[in-house]
């Protein structure tokens, strides 16, 4: 079965094409046949193209897309013409699988994209703006070039669509939750992975596992996991909440926001590129959103560097402290995604924050770049992995069990 995976973002678009022979899931995630990330956020009217292919043909270049749907239509072309031709024609592909940020609570699952489906997406568009309507483009840009070709929808909200009503509510007013005012939390789709892949690395069912997974890309959560459900997790009605991040604030007090308002004259646009863009680990530092040269910034002496590096630890620290609460026993922590799986700095200032627990990390297997390894001391009371995220991977295999259930 040949499987497209669209994972688009408000200006990038990352596509892969797997295929999966037998009648079974392969147990390792095996390496797309192609990779496309399109990237528009450098020139207007221009986007940036880097194809992969698995004989290790590599296109990059500039294309002139301003759009989604037009970058979807060179992606395409290039996946069975050219140098990095991957299918004899489109027909070959079996079925399309599409990151679709937010499903509301509705959605707990995955599901094959029908009228209705598309519908909720674009219905759910004003929680997410920048995200679901993309999401669309990207189902209706493959109806026009695939014609009925099945396409799934799998939901970046769904794996935390469960959480209890104590950690989904919001303390305002009822009336809130009643209009859809509550706290989704996002990533799903990489925290319901990595711990999917723990619980296969240890060699246990993940219904018997108590796991907290810290998500820490360019955005950054947590989350609980109890019984294979997300049970508590840091981002909330949109992903602004919680942990400190590249750009994005996280958490906090609402008041400020009301000074704003109120004092200096802001509007909900300021207050939107500020929350999003011009805060986090940027705003703190005045220097960059990468922890890479905030790391380097901060072993340099610049005090800026190091406030922000503490403030993402302490937050971080504190945190995994709440997760740790909502769960009554803890068999892994999980790091993954860009900060997670490469700085072995950061996991040890967050596992140091718990060795009163017994919880303790090998200091070397951390500093040797670990990848789906377990890097705890063998006498620590916690297992500690990093797990390589793989959103697409994840996504192929719910297009597979979709078509095969
Ligand atoms: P992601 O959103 O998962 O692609 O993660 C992107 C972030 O990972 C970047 O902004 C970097 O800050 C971070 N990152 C990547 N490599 C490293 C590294 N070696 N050390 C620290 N942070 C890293």
């Amino acid at each position: 079965m040949k499987i497209l995976v669209l994972n688009g973002g408000s200006s990038s678009q990352k596509s892969c094409l797997y295929e999966i022979a037998g009648v079974t899931l392969p147990s390792c995630p095996p390496n797309p046949l192609w990779e496309s990330v399109v990237d528009w956020t450098h020139h207007s009217g221009v986007a940036e193209i880097k194809i992969t292919t698995a004989q290790g043909t590599v296109l990059k270049g500039e294309i002139p897309a301003k759009t989604q749907s037009e970058a979807t239509a060179y992606t395409l072309n290039s996946l069975w013409q050219g140098k990095t031709k991957a299918i004899d024609q489109l027909s070959d592909i079996d079925v399309v699988g599409h990151r679709v940020v937010h499903g509301g609570s509705q959605y707990r699952e995955s599901v094959i994209v029908t009228d209705e489906v598309k519908g909720a997406i674009a219905d759910f568009a004003r929680f997410a703006p920048l995200h679901n309507p993309i999401n669309l483009a990207g189902i209706e840009a493959i109806e026009q070039a695939l014609g009925n070709v099945p396409q799934v929808a799998v939901f970046d909200t769904a794996f935390h669509s469960q959480l209890p009503l104590a950690a989904a509510v919001y303390p305002g007013p009822y009336g809130w939750y009643e209009q859809g005012i509550q706290r989704y939390g996002f990533h799903g789709i990489s925290h319901q992975y990595c711990a999917q892949r723990t619980a296969q690395l240890m060699g246990k069912s993940l219904e018997d596992l108590r796991l907290i997974v810290c998500h820490l890309g360019n955005g950054c959560s947590l989350s609980a996991i109890r019984n294979g459900r997300s049970i508590d997790t840091t981002m909330g009605f949109t992903p602004l909440e919680g942990l400190m991040m590249g750009t994005r604030s996280g958490s906090v007090d609402p008041g400020i926001l009301i000074y704003l308002l109120r004092q200096e004259g802001y509007t909900p646009d300021q207050l939107e590129q500020i929350l999003n863009q011009k805060s986090g680990l940027k705003g703190i530092s005045g220097l960059s959103a990468d922890m890479r040269q905030i790391i380097e910034a901060e072993a340099a002496g610049n005090p800026r560097a190091q406030l922000a590096l503490n403030l993402f630890i302490h937050r971080l620290r504190s945190s995994i402290g709440a997760m740790l609460m909502s769960l009554d026993r803890l068999d892994a922590l999980i790091f993954t995604a860009g900060i997670g799986e490469n700085s072995a700095l950061i996991r040890a200032a967050a596992c140091e924050a718990l060795e009163f627990l017994g919880i303790r990390l090998d200091r070397q297997k951390n500093e040797n770049n670990p990848v789906d390894l377990d890097i705890a001391e063998a006498e620590s009371a916690v297992r500690i992995f990093t797990i390589h995220t793989q959103e697409d991977w994840a996504i192929a295999q719910d297009c597979w069990r979709n078509l095969n259930s």
